[in-house]
């Protein structure tokens, strides 16, 4: 028996509302998309739904006290809660680099890295 998912594309400020039918996991139809960009975003959120992720950590040594950071690559949208816990056990020390790694295979995702998103001197 088909079902009807309803997603709305964000790939552009459009915002076209996206109807993917299927039958279990098997896509059957996607409607509603103006470009390309919606389907493969919608078929993206049925199968593998997955968010961005950037926040800030404690720094020791720096002026301010939080060091902004983000994850290299979108990670699993059922594991963002997860993700956020292990950041904020993070605690790095001044200095540091904008670019700098700071966690790796990070959720055991390989190639998958916490990175610093701001250089801070010693203080
Ligand atoms: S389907 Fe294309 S036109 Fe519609 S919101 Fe997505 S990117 Fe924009």
């Amino acid at each position: 028996m088909s079902q009807v998912e309803k997603f709305v594309c964000i790939g552009c400020p459009i915002g076209c509302p996206l109807q993917l039918t299927h039958e279990g996991q098997e896509i059957v139809e996607i409607e509603g998309a103006s470009c390309n960009r919606g389907a493969k975003y919608a078929r993206q959120e049925f199968t593998d739904p997955r968010r961005g992720m950037s926040t800030t950590v404690w720094i020791d040594g720096a002026r301010w006290k939080r060091l902004p950071v983000k994850v290299s690559a979108p990670i699993p949208k059922d594991r963002v809660l997860e993700a956020a816990g292990e950041i904020h056990k993070l605690r790095v020390e001044a200095p540091v680099k904008r670019g700098d790694v700071l966690l790796r295979d990070f959720l055991g995702e390989p190639g998958v890295e916490v990175i610093a998103c701001r250089t801070m001197a010693r203080e």
